[in-house]
C-alpha cells in the first residue's frame, strides 16, 4: 500500500512540476514584453506624430505673414505711389529678403508633411503588430488555462485516490513515511528485488531479507533507512 501511495505521490508532484513549467507560460510572459514595447514605441511615434503637426502649424503660421508682407510691400511698390529710386531699391532688397524667407518655410512645411507621413505610417504599423499580438495572446491564455485545468484535474483525481489509500494506512505509519518523503527527496518506500534495496542498490543481510518476507511488518533498510517493500 505504501509503494503504491508512493507511486501517487510522485505522479502528483511530477504533474505539479509540469504545470508550473508549462512551456506556454513563457511563451506568455514573452509576447506581454513584447507588446509592452510596441505600445511605448506606438505612443512614442503618435507624441512625436504631435509634435511635429503643432510645429508644422506655427510655421504656416509664419508663412502666412510672411505672405502677407510680401502682398503689402509688392502693392506699394508697383502701385506706383513710392517714387524715390533710394527708396525703392530698398523695398526691392526687402521683397528678396522675405521671399527668400517665405521659400525657406515652404521647405520646412514639406519636411514636417514628410515627416507626419512616415510617422503615421509607424504608428499604423506598430498598432496592427499590436492587434495581431494581442490575438495571439488571447489564444495562448486560452491553451495555457485549457491545459492547467487538464493538468489539475488529474492532480485532484489521483490526490483523491490516494487520499483513500492513505486512509487505510495505519497513522504512525502515514506518519513514518511521510518524515521520510522530506528526508530522502521523495523516496520512501524501497522495492526489494534480488535481495538489494532498490533506494540505495546496497546488498541486504540474508538475515534481514528472510525476516521481513512477507509484508506485514516495518522493515526498514539499515543502510539507507528507507521503507522496505518486497515485490515480485
Ligand atoms: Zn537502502
Amino acid at each position: 500500500m505504501l509503494l503504491e501511495l508512493q507511486g501517487m505521490d510522485m505522479q502528483i508532484r511530477e504533474l505539479a512540476k509540469t504545470l508550473a513549467g508549462l512551456p506556454v507560460r513563457k511563451e506568455i510572459e514573452d509576447l506581454e514584453a513584447t507588446l509592452r514595447a510596441l505600445r511605448a514605441s506606438l505612443a512614442d511615434a503618435n507624441a512625436r506624430l504631435a509634435r511635429c503637426r503643432k510645429e508644422q502649424k506655427e510655421v504656416e503660421w509664419s508663412l502666412k505673414e510672411t505672405a502677407a508682407a510680401i502682398e503689402a510691400i509688392s502693392r506699394k511698390l508697383y502701385g506706383g505711389v513710392v517714387t524715390n529710386p533710394r527708396e525703392i531699391e530698398g523695398m526691392r532688397g526687402k521683397l528678396k529678403m522675405l521671399e527668400a524667407g517665405k521659400a525657406k518655410l515652404e521647405d520646412r512645411i514639406i519636411a514636417y508633411m514628410e515627416e507626419s507621413e512616415a510617422l503615421e505610417a509607424q504608428a499604423k504599423s506598430t498598432g496592427e503588430e499590436i492587434d495581431q499580438g494581442a490575438s495571439n495572446l488571447e489564444r495562448l491564455k486560452s491553451a495555457r488555462d485549457t491545459r492547467v485545468s487538464e493538468i489539475e484535474s488529474e492532480i485532484s483525481g489521483i490526490t483523491e485516490r490516494r487520499e483513500a489509500l492513505a486512509a487505510k494506512v495505519s497513522g504512525a505509519l502515514l506518519l513514518k513515511y511521510e518524515q521520510l518523503v522530506k528526508d530522502k527527496g521523495g523516496v520512501a518506500v524501497a522495492p526489494v528485488q534480488g535481495g538489494i534495496c532498490g533506494g540505495c542498490h546496497v546488498v541486504l543481510p540474508a538475515s534481514l531479507a528472510s525476516r521481513a518476507r512477507p509484508n506485514d511488518q516495518v522493515v526498514r533498510c539499515e543502510s539507507c533507512g528507507r521503507i522496505l517493500c518486497w515485490v515480485g
